[in-house]
């Protein structure tokens, strides 16, 4: 990390792992293609089949239900472009999942979320049965944990329900690793998004798991890799590095309470310094590493802008990919007020968060907050 720097947006992505690393720059001395039968091919191949036994001990599947994509946008892509009639989705969905959604043709059913930002689960068959044009290929797409408020969703309960209806069940998990056990078995899911660069792998890599038997046609055709599944020479190193990783965020979930007891004292410290600011979503489920703190009257660019020049790396709720600092969806769909969503911050901790981290925001804060206070 750099000195004098302390990164609180793990949500965004995660630094590089040690041992990813060290799999990745082992990784870049090989020469083969996976696909050759010679001995560096042998050795390619060998490196990415470890790999995909370490992605599929992290999320409970069988590594033949592994594919390597290039992250959790295309992994998502290829299940929402499923040739599907029916898309069922909530509003608090991560934008690839809503856009990709949009570019299809059958017709989107909208789930909704609560004030609690979890699903309203009670409706959920009521909908599924009451849609008017036949449902034919349906899927259900919810995500596992939200990327700005740490929400769980009910995806197990859900895919229960699904499953009655003959609707297959995905889930973007890409928020879950490391952060709490995952098990595509236990959650009944059908496709299931994942990607390296949350848990300590490199940018650039993920993964869709896809229980054995579940129809999906490839987005990427051309070569055979992936089991004709997803075409493209893979790229070793990240996908060594992708594998580290999910050995890694195994060992990680060992100590996710000690997250838990870090975001929880930031959480105490910053309401008591100051009372008028609110835990978005704080009474639902959340990962235990994820806070979304608003203050009213408070802009969130403008804390940003403070929080970076004291040191400190925080989001926006909004800002994942792009930058911007603009109203969260999320939140608009929890119904949360909009002057109170434009000021909500996202402080996200990872295993190699420290006290002193927590300790540095909370200064930052009180220093932020007070000189805010003689202003006024
Ligand atoms: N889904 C969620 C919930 C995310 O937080 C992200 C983050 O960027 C993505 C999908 C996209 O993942 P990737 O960066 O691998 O494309």
């Amino acid at each position: 990390m750099t000195a004098g720097r302390t990164y609180l947006d793990w949500n965004a992505t995660a630094p590089l792992s040690a041992p990813a690393r060290a799999a990745m720059i082992a990784a870049l001395a090989l020469t083969g293609n996976a696909s050759s039968v010679h001995a560096e091919g042998r050795r390619a191949r060998a490196l990415i089949e470890d790999a995909r036994d370490a992605v599929a001990a992290l999320v409970g599947a069988a590594p033949a239900d592994v594919v390597f994509t290039s992250g959790a946008t295309e992994a998502n892509a290829t299940v929402l472009a499923g040739a599907w009639d029916t898309i069922f989705l909530t509003a608090v969905e991560h934008d690839s999942v809503l856009a990709a959604a949009k570019t299809q043709t059958g017709q989107i059913v909208d789930l909704p979320i609560g004030a609690d930002g979890c699903i309203e689960i009670d409706a959920v068959a009521r909908i599924i049965s009451q849609v008017p044009a036949p449902l034919g290929r349906a899927v259900l797409s919810l995500q596992l944990a939200n990327n700005e408020t740490g929400i769980v969703q009910p995806v197990a309960d859900v895919a229960a329900v699904a499953r009655v209806h003959g609707v297959l069940m995905h889930s973007d998990a890409v928020q879950a690793p490391g952060r709490m056990a995952l098990d595509v078995g236990r959650l009944g899911v059908d496709f299931l998004s994942i990607s390296a660069h949350k848990f300590g792998g490199p940018k650039g890599i993920g993964a869709l798991v896809r229980q054995a038997g579940a129809p999906l046609p490839a987005l990427l055709v051309g070569g055979g890799q992936e089991r004709s599944r997803r075409a493209g020479t893979e790229n070793i190193a990240a996908i060594a590095g992708f594998g580290a990783a999910a050995v890694q965020a195994l060992r990680d979930l060992t100590a996710i309470d000690q997250q838990r007891a870090r975001r929880d004292t930031l959480e105490r410290r910053v309401l008591q310094l100051t009372p008028s600011a609110v835990i978005l979503g704080g009474g639902s489920m959340r990962l235990a590493n994820t806070t979304c703190i608003a203050v009213p009257g408070k802009a969130a660019e403008i804390l940003l802008i403070k929080l970076d020049l004291a040191g400190i790396a925080v989001s926006s709720g909004s800002a994942c990919s792009s930058g911007k600092v603009g109203t969260s969806h999320v939140l608009r769909a929890m119904g949360v007020a909009p002057d109170l969503a434009r000021g909500a911050i996202r402080i996200s901790l990872g295993p190699t968060t420290t006290d002193a981290d927590i300790a540095a925001f909370l200064a930052a804060w009180t220093e932020i907050m007070s000189a805010v206070a003689h202003a006024a």
